[in-house]
């Protein structure tokens, strides 16, 4: 069967909102630059929006929430089991929609859609997820139960790193649960925010269920502003996510706000060398180190990194980084100039801080892609923890060694960081592992597995500065999120004994 053709407006070269089932223009006369990182280039011009235009979503969302709210589970669940099957088919094109303005290497963003398409899978099952609990009998006569419902107009703030799959972590559990959604994509990467609306539609979704709003802080501030966002997913830096959480709250709002990461990963003896030389290249420098799961810190206990590093600095320096859509390439481009120039000012602090330089990235060159915003694999020995290359999130493909004597040592450094989003432990040893994921204060942990991110109905969040709120992102805990429970407690007149009753009921 041909596919129906991507409209025009999704590839357009100009960016604007989607509000109330159709393309919007924004009001401000406000634009950005979107740029392809693989080649420098300017490729569209974002319409950034106004407060107006916020207003304007919100109306559109608070219109169109009863019905959606009002609509059987089932119902809601099969615009999504449609919305499903034409991501399927529309997955390469959304892929190569996120390297030309992400840079990452297509291979991983098709495991970026697939990532994000198990969500949808999970959304797909709201009728069992909605299902309450239900006791018969708490007192004679009298049944008690719980329903969830939803909470109104939900908004999601996405980073720039996943443009797909972070608003899928939202979007398709706010919706199968019955709110209308707002999403403020990222400025940088924003074009996958209006496909995703546009297969929304071709799946039926009522107008007015998901709307995008492009911008900034503006934007943003105005989401937070606005009585009748009732709440809002946040997914970026950490002086964002406390930004949001300290605001929404005050503000009377539901907020998951998930921030920024120093992944470590830890290399006890007894582990296979080749295995976690493996584990770490891809894990650092996959999708050029900017994935808040991604390995910044390589642990190396006892004499691992007399072993380990002159193979990691084999392989940092054979790097294949080219433009993403090359089939080969295992690195692209760094997503954009600035970002690129704060990356490659870490590794210049990090020699002013006295960290071995091993493998310098700085000023990478791709031949026929000179003005794209490419960076090399950089890899830094004697790392300690005073270090502000340490203690600081670089999101970008630098590998930070740090020795320690032991594996309390290792717990022990691990755990006074601050951030707490992913960790992983290489080992062969079972007892060694247990403590560790004992031991650990970190949100998601790998045992071997240097990527943990968990699966769609698991859900995802980090501890310390890695998540403010107390929800994590999808699974179970995404559907409590986005929905209020409410205990009924029900008795027939047969039931009902005469006179008032002025003692705290109790179950007789
Ligand atoms: P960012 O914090 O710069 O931007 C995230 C979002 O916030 C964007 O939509 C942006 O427009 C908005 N924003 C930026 N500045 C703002 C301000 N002053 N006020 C209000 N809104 C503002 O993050 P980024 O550079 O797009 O993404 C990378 C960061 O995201 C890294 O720190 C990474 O670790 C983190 N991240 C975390 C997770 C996680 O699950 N914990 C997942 C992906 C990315």
């Amino acid at each position: 069967m041909a596919l129906a053709p991507v409209p025009a407006y999704t590839d357009s070269r100009v960016i604007t909102h989607f509000i109330a089932g159709a393309p919007a223009e924004a009001t401000a006369g406000r634009n950005q630059a979107v740029y392809n990182p693989a080649t420098g280039q300017v490729a569209r011009q974002l319409q950034l929006g106004s407060v107006a235009d916020v207003e304007r979503a919100v109306a559109a969302a608070q219109a169109a929430f009863p019905a959606w709210a009002d609509a059987p589970p089932l119902r809601r669940a099969r615009v999504m089991f449609k919305f499903l099957e034409l991501l399927n088919q529309h997955k390469d094109e959304l892929a190569a929609m996120i390297t030309a303005e992400h840079g990452k290497v297509f291979t991983d963003a098709q495991g970026e859609v697939s990532r994000g398409i198990d969500i949808v899978e999970f959304a797909c099952g709201v009728p069992q997820l909605l299902k309450g609990d239900y006791t018969e009998q708490v007192s004679t006569g009298i049944d008690n139960w719980t329903m969830r419902q939803p909470l109104g107009v939900v908004a999601g703030i996405t980073p720039f790193n996943f443009p797909f799959m972070v608003p899928m972590w939202m979007a398709p559990l706010a919706i199968a649960t019955g709110n209308a959604f707002i999403l403020k994509p990222s400025e940088r990467d924003p074009s996958p925010s209006l496909f995703i609306a546009e297969l929304f539609k071709r799946a039926g979704l009522p107008d007015g269920i998901f709307n995008v709003v492009q911008g900034d802080k503006v934007v943003v501030d105005a989401l937070l502003n606005h009585p009748d966002v009732r709440a809002l997913s946040f997914v970026g830096s950490t002086p964002i996510a406390q930004y949001i959480y300290e605001t929404g709250a005050r503000l009377g709002k539901r907020v998951q706000a998930l921030g920024g990461a120093k992944n470590h990963m830890v290399v006890m003896p007894d582990a296979d060398i080749e295995q976690a030389v493996d584990a770490l290249i891809g894990a650092a420098y996959g999708s050029a180190g900017e994935r808040c799961m991604a390995i910044s810190v390589a642990v190396l206990v006892g004499d691992v990194a007399d072993k380990i590093i002159p193979k990691l600095a084999e392989r940092a320096r054979a790097l294949k980084i080219m433009n993403g859509m090359e089939l080969e390439a295992e690195m692209g481009p760094i997503v954009t100039r600035e970002a690129r120039d704060r990356i490659e000012g870490y590794i210049k602090l990090g020699v002013e801080e006295g960290a071995s330089l091993l493998v310098d990235g700085r000023g990478h060159q791709v031949a026929g892609h000179e003005g794209g915003f490419f960076t090399g694999g950089t890899l830094f020995d004697h790392v300690t923890p005073a270090m502000r290359i340490y203690k600081e999130e670089i999101f970008g493909p630098v590998l930070a060694c740090v020795r320690v004597p032991d594996f309390a040592a290792a717990v022990d450094l691990v755990n006074a960081h601050e951030f707490g989003n992913g960790v992983a432990c290489f080992t062969s040893d079972g007892h060694v592992a247990r403590e560790f994921a004992r031991r650990i204060q970190v949100g998601m942990v790998g045992i071997n597995v240097p990527i943990p991110v968990p699966m769609a109905w698991h859900g995802f969040g980090g501890w310390k500065k890695s998540l403010f709120g107390d929800m994590h992102a999808y699974g179970e805990e995404g559907v409590r999120f986005y929905t209020k429970q409410k205990s009924v407690m029900q008795r027939w007149p047969a039931s009902i004994g005469k006179g008032a009753e002025f003692v705290m009921p109790t179950s007789r």
